[in-house]
């Protein structure tokens, strides 16, 4: 069965907004490089979405566990970091992909991640923080096309969601997957980058999915006693206390605020970058709080 939204909302990205002349000398150098081919990604993107909506397939694909394998060897190879598996829900599908323009998926989502830089995140809100996000928008835009043409010539059919915008909320995927948790500030927070990565997906006309590594991962009870997101975000756009809605989403951030912001600083990251999670590994600070 092809999955569509059931009405929820999405936030409207205006890529106008984006202060791209911040960005100075070397910096501006390297967006020249960046911003181009993220574009270049999200335009292939939209146009394999448009061949595959031509001639809908009707029944889901029986995959072999090795096609499992398969694309995790090509993820690792094109680059990417983090891989987990999970069947679409609907309730996660967003109404508008003001730039990817999806609205159908196929039943089941390969959850991408791909980390952003060490270095550059400690500048943010600074020039190279932002830098660094487009340059993972385009990186991970690319790997996931690329992906999705490995899946496509293995006799698969598959819809690539470019990590710019999307048709689907990417950190709630993720969670379905095994791959982390949500922290404060809205993003996914993992064992190995802590909030530091951006995600994208793949849906796949193919089942039954293979199993996801099971680890017990628990950031709840440290964000209760951390908020260093909350007090730090330079607009006050986080909520103190998350916002559960009837379709069973939580609103954590004030998403006007935060976007304002967003596009000022060509990518803010503060909360990214004031997470201990991001300093710190996960192990560590669990045991620490124990
Ligand atoms: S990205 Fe910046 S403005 Fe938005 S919530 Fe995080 S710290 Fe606040
Ligand atoms: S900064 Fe603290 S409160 Fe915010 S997500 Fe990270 S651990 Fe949780």
């Amino acid at each position: 069965m092809i999955k569509k939204s059931k009405g929820l909302k999405a936030k409207f990205i205006d890529n106008t907004k984006f202060k791209i002349s911040s960005f100075q000398e070397h910096l501006a150098e390297d967006a020249s490089k960046i911003i181009p081919k993220m574009f270049k990604g999200i335009q292939k993107a939209r146009r394999d979405y448009k061949n595959e909506i031509k001639d809908l397939p009707q029944e889901i694909k029986t995959a072999p566990e090795e096609l499992w394998d398969e694309i995790n060897q090509m993820a690792k190879s094109l680059g990417i970091d983090l891989i987990g598996f999970a069947p679409i829900d609907e309730n996660l599908i967003f109404e508008n992909d003001y730039i990817g323009a999806i609205e159908l998926l196929y039943e089941n989502g390969i959850v991408l991640g791909m980390e952003m830089d060490y270095d550059a995140i400690n500048t943010a809100p600074n020039p190279p923080a932002g830098l660094e996000s487009l340059r993972i928008y385009a990186e991970l835009g690319e790997a996931t096309n690329q992906l999705a043409d490995f899946i496509r010539s293995k006799g698969y059919r598959a819809i690539a969601c470019h990590p710019l915008g999307g048709p689907i909320l990417y950190p709630a995927m993720a969670v379905k997957a095994n791959m982390g948790e949500i922290g404060s500030q809205g993003l996914l927070i993992t064992k190995k980058f802590g909030p530091r990565q951006r995600l994208s997906l793949i849906s796949i006309k193919a089942g039954p999915l293979p199993e996801n590594k099971h680890e017990e991962f628990e950031i709840s009870k440290f964000c209760e006693k951390c908020r260093r997101c909350i007090n730090f975000c330079p607009v006050n756009a986080i909520l103190d206390e998350p916002v559960v809605n009837e379709n069973g989403t939580v609103t954590r951030i004030d998403s006007k605020k935060c976007f304002e912001y967003f596009y000022e600083t060509t990518g803010c990251s503060v909360c990214i970058e004031k997470c201990p999670f991001h300093k710190v590994g996960y192990q560590v600070l669990f045991y620490r709080q124990i």
